[in-house]
């Protein structure tokens, strides 16, 4: 059984989440709206970026970074200097929109749209950083059966958004079978049961009768680093495990009041989550666990 694990960051700045861009309920339509609308200080992720690299350096970890591709234009130089560091560049959607509604689970755009903007996408990052982009997350981990299908079709080799748990479910499957360790998703869904050249890494959970999930993200804010690293633990036993955070994640400073719900999604990030991602990196760079890409793990 594998004892890998893929640590994963998501490079989204502060004005990227639902509330404020990109989706159905949104402050701002999307990115390129917000750009119109915003004349104030807009870059909260390049400072916490730079402390991400060198925490990984400390860790000797390579990494695989989702990217939203709108950053090579916002951030310059800050995609350069991930993939300086030998971390997989991967794509995390053009603007971060959403591309499934978030209650319905329909698409919000067709087929042929997603398709153009993510091509697009994919594009921009291999040129800022001269390698292959064959990754995707989907924004917000709001993902469709269909939108695999694209992702393969364009030249992606992978995706990994889907999370199962007994919480709540973000796809427009039952999730029947799939478990926290790679698998070939069937076409026109995410469950399990495709011959293909595609791969699903799926999030970690901790099963204690409910499925916890315990992958990261805003999970390592509301849960702490106990319970995410005894879900890590047990998804390792399964094999392949995915463990992701932001760097905004632990960003030092306040962020802009705007977008409903803020305060509360932000209560705790900064110092207290740095020592959590730390705790864990820590803990599993001591337990038999090797660190890879997720373009580098090889699937059986
Ligand atoms: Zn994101």
């Amino acid at each position: 059984m594998s004892n890998s694990l893929s640590i994963t960051v998501d490079v989204e700045d502060w004005y990227h989440i639902p509330s404020v861009c990109g989706s159905t309920f949104s402050l701002y339509r999307d990115v390129d709206e917000f750009f119109e609308k915003w004349n104030d200080r807009y870059d909260y992720l390049s400072e916490p970026t730079k402390r991400v690299l060198d925490m990984l350096d400390e860790y000797n970890v390579t990494a695989t970074f989702f990217v939203v591709a709108d950053a090579g234009e916002h951030y310059p130089g800050l995609i350069e200097s991930i993939a300086e560091r030998g971390h997989e560049i991967a794509c995390h959607g053009s603007h971060h929109a959403c591309n499934i509604d978030s209650k319905t689970k329909e698409p919000l755009e067709n087929t042929e749209d997603f398709e153009t903007v993510t091509l697009k996408a994919k594009k921009i990052l291999e040129k800022i950083s001269g390698e292959k982009v064959t990754g995707y997350r989907a924004p917000n981990a709001l993902v469709g059966g269909w939108m695999l299908d694209s992702l393969e079709k364009i030249g992606f080799k992978y995706d990994s958004s889907v999370c199962v748990n007994s919480l709540y479910n973000k796809t427009d499957s039952p999730l029947k079978g799939v478990l926290t360790y790679p698998y070939y998703p069937m076409v026109g869904g995410l469950e399990p049961g495709g011959y293909r050249d595609f791969v699903e890494f799926p999030w970690a959970y901790y099963d204690v009768g409910i499925k916890i999930p315990t992958s990261g993200g805003p999970m390592l804010r509301f849960l702490g680093a106990h319970v995410i690293l005894k879900g890590l633990k047990q998804s390792l036993k399964r094999g392949h495990t995915v463990f992701y955070f932001h760097p905004i994640d632990i960003s030092y400073e306040k962020f802009p009041e705007v977008g409903r719900g803020r305060p509360f999604y932000w209560a705790i990030k900064g110092k207290i989550v740095e020592d959590r991602i730390r705790y864990i990196l820590k803990n599993l760079k001591n337990s038999d666990v090797e660190f890879k890409k997720l373009s580098d793990v090889e699937i059986i």
